[in-house]
């Protein structure tokens, strides 16, 4: 047998996505008590899942034998109340990495460019390449997105344009009228995806609506993963004009998103109580940690997401040390940011935990 000869040229070229390692994988493998393990990596939602949600998720698991609604209807509709667009002007997607994925089904042929900043979110990236894309990756200026660069770099042959904001791995946003005006100095044979994974995590979240009704050719892009805290239920979701959804349902599987994770979001939007005080805590949590590192000395890009960055020397070491007490971040050498880990918002105990695992690695490294 020679598979490897039989795939496609670009799957033996294609990087490896590294994801946060379970605790359940830490504990394994360094012979730790899982108890005593914290996850800070994966910028998941350190207040759990909301409650309400999962009420939701169990009683739809009583229906677990039935396909789930291939249309997401319940959660189209509810959508559109809250976000004031109509239902088929959302698309569900497998988490909004999903939508990213359809994004290149739809789009991205042999040679086509995609720009996006750098570093960003890595998987629109690795999606491109998949699909045979150039990805052109244009380098954050005091760690964000530098918009006229951007700009800059789409030529005829670019067909999408990535904007993480706020950004993954830097934290850093945009505001409501770069984004805009970034927008609509676009070429009609680009289409603009606006990745709003951490939106509600800002208090004033910019508006990108007006240009949908304007006609342009944009998609955004938002996720149940993180403020509602359904990561493990892998559901997320696009909005643009109904004629661009229309078209990326064609490239979608027909029953996507399961009927738990379906009930779960319609409930977490309803969960208002619990998404504001999670905003509330992260924001609590983002002064507590800067503080923290002020205190140890340590540089860091201020956030408005659920996660920061912070500049630790080796990051490889430290993070190895961290791991080996108990405390799992991200180190950032694949996103080009070897000094620096990113690290999730915990609890105001995780948080302290953190900052004294820190302290401890820079008396006893
Ligand atoms: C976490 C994250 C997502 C969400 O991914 P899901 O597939 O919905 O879990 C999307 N974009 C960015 C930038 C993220 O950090």
């Amino acid at each position: 047998m020679n598979f490897q000869a039989l795939v496609k040229p670009a799957v033996l070229t294609q990087p490896v996505y590294e994801p946060g390692k379970p605790i359940e994988t830490v504990a394994r493998e360094l012979g730790l008590d899982p108890a005593g393990i914290i996850k800070l990596a994966s910028n998941e939602n350190a207040f759990g899942p909301s409650p309400r949600a999962v009420a939701a998720a169990n009683l739809a698991l009583g229906e677990g034998e039935l396909y789930p609604d291939g249309g997401c209807f319940a959660l189209r509709e509810k959508l559109a109340q809250v976000r004031g667009l109509a239902p088929d002007q959302f698309i569900i997607g497998n988490g909004s990495n999903e939508i990213i994925e359809l994004l290149g089904h739809a789009l991205i042929g042999a040679g086509d460019e995609v720009v996006m900043g750098s570093p960003a979110f890595v998987v629109y990236k690795l999606v491109t390449l998949v699909f045979g894309g150039k990805a052109v990756e244009v380098p954050l200026v005091n760690h964000r997105h530098d918009l006229p660069a951007i700009r800059a770099a789409i030529t005829p042959r670019t067909k999408l344009v990535y904007v993480c904001s706020p950004n993954n791995p830097t934290g850093t946003a945009n505001t409501e009228e770069e984004l805009l005006t970034f927008a609509r100095s676009l070429p009609e044979h680009v289409v603009a995806v606006f990745d709003e994974a951490y939106a509600e995590y800002i208090p004033q979240a910019p508006d990108l609506r007006p240009l949908l009704r304007e006609g342009r050719n944009v998609i955004c892009l938002r996720t149940f993963s993180k403020i509602y805290g359904l990561a493990s239920l892998r559901i997320g979701y696009g909005y643009a004009a109904a004629e661009t959804i229309a078209l990326l349902n064609r490239v979608r599987q027909p029953f996507n998103v399961n009927a738990i994770a379906q009930a779960a979001a319609v409930a977490a939007l309803d969960d208002i109580e619990f998404t504001t005080r999670c905003r509330d805590a992260n924001l609590a949590g983002l002064r507590q940690l800067e503080a923290g590192f002020r205190k140890l000395g340590l540089e860091y890009v201020p956030s408005v997401a659920n996660f920061l960055v912070v500049r630790v020397g080796d990051g490889a070491r430290v993070f190895d040390a961290l791991q080996r007490r108990g405390v799992i971040v991200r180190p950032l050498k694949p996103y080009a940011m070897p000094e620096w880990l990113r690290v999730t918002v915990g609890t105001p105990q995780q948080n302290d935990r953190l900052l004294a695992e820190l302290a401890r690695y820079r008396d006893n490294p």
